[in-house]
């Protein structure tokens, strides 16, 4: 697996439990899975030291979309079998291909610029192609100076109608070579300035409707961009309508609740479709499931607050990345399964708050 932040990391345990020896191309002995876990340390933007990392490997994958797609492409020729392949994560990775590959989805009305000349009305959203994440790389432009100032920074970006959604989900779906295809609940995903703090699975305030539209949507955009690994399908729901927003092909934030929620995993489903195995019973494992991601805040022991939270919820269940700690950096989460939609809820704003320092009973 190329990377070895937090995602190489929970991929670790199923791995081992499959019996797959999983070798990470890291960044660093200090990254989250490299502490953990067999590596190399290298540049993913070298593709003689990837080439060379492939030579230990049957499969190459990824744990992020960081890796060129002349690397990637580099890798096939010299015949190594990288899921996804280059067909395939070019849409993950660059945003406007994505928009003009999947013309016949739903979605945002999208322009691309490079001049202030063909524009949408304002406001609307501008994007940097590629690159972004976590919000990031996104920007509302209410005027031309707004613009003039994004464009100054970004020759080139993609411009997209303002959807004033209700709320946004995330459809996690896999597909293995052998088209084998499931998708797991769709997931409501709670965002502030830019990041994701929660989630909530299956997404509570979509119709049964719309929630297997969505399902269906997600399974035929792996199945027309001939996925094979798991992939995030973001969108966004206004009414009785779905947009897409992007793609993400690797497990992904709204799939950390799997772990605990749902028979499979999405990182033991990334290995069974990569390795081109029968894939897992993706169904729940109880009515719902809340995910709160711990973001880096004042409070730099991140074990102290386990005896009183463990004490307070023994159904909570914790996830540490080993990261260093930086005011909003994604450091950990944390899971409840249940029941009560709002019980589980408070739960996980209260573990979320007290892990990052921000309450102290
Ligand atoms: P990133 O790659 O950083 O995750 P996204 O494209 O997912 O970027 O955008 C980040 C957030 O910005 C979305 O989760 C959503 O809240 C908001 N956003 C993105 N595109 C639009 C849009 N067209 N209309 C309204 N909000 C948007």
């Amino acid at each position: 697996m190329i990377g070895a932040g937090q995602l190489a990391r929970m991929t670790v345990a199923p791995a081992e439990a499959l019996g797959v020896n999983l070798l990470l191309f890291a960044e660093s002995d200090q990254d989250s899975a490299a502490q953990i876990a067999p590596h190399v340390v290298g540049d993913y933007r070298d593709l003689e030291a990837l080439k060379d990392f492939a030579k230990k490997c049957d499969f190459v994958t990824f744990e992020h979309e960081l890796v060129p797609i002349a690397v990637i492409k580099g890798l096939e020729a010299a015949g190594v079998k990288v899921f996804p392949t280059s067909d395939s994560f070019q849409y993950s990775q660059n945003k406007a291909l994505m928009r003009q590959r999947l013309t016949e989805y739903p979605a945002p009305k999208w322009k691309l610029i490079n001049d202030g000349d063909n524009l949408l009305d304002f406001p609307f959203i501008a994007k940097s192609i590629s690159g972004g994440y976590d919000g990031r790389g996104v920007w509302k432009i209410k005027n031309h100076d707004d613009l003039d100032e994004v464009l100054n920074e970004i020759p080139q970006l993609l411009i997209e109608e303002l959807v004033e959604f209700d709320f946004e989900i995330a459809v996690m779906v896999a597909r293995s070579a052998h088209s084998q295809a499931v998708t797991w609940a769709p997931t409501q995903t709670i965002q502030s300035d830019g990041i994701c703090t929660s989630t909530i699975s299956p997404a509570p305030k979509l119709s049964l409707d719309l929630a297997e539209k969505a399902q269906h949507l997600a399974l035929s955009i792996a199945n027309d961009l001939a996925l094979i690994g798991v992939m995030a399908v973001e969108m966004f729901v206004k009414g009785e309508q779905l947009f897409i927003n992007e793609l993400a092909m690797r497990p992904h934030n709204s799939g950390h609740w799997t772990i605990e929620g749902a028979k499979t995993s999405q990182f033991e489903q990334h290995l069974r479709a990569i390795l081109d195995l029968p894939l897992g019973d993706p169904s729940m494992v109880a009515p719902y499931a809340v995910m709160g991601n711990i973001l880096g805040g004042d409070k730099t022991d991140m074990f102290r607050p386990y005896l009183h939270l463990m004490a307070r919820n023994p159904d909570l269940k914790f996830h540490q990345y080993k990261k260093e700690i930086r005011k909003g950096r994604k450091v950990g989460h944390v899971t409840v399964v249940g029941e009560n939609l709002l019980e589980l809820t408070e739960v996980i704003a209260h573990a979320r708050d007290y892990m990052s320092g921000e309450i102290d009973e």
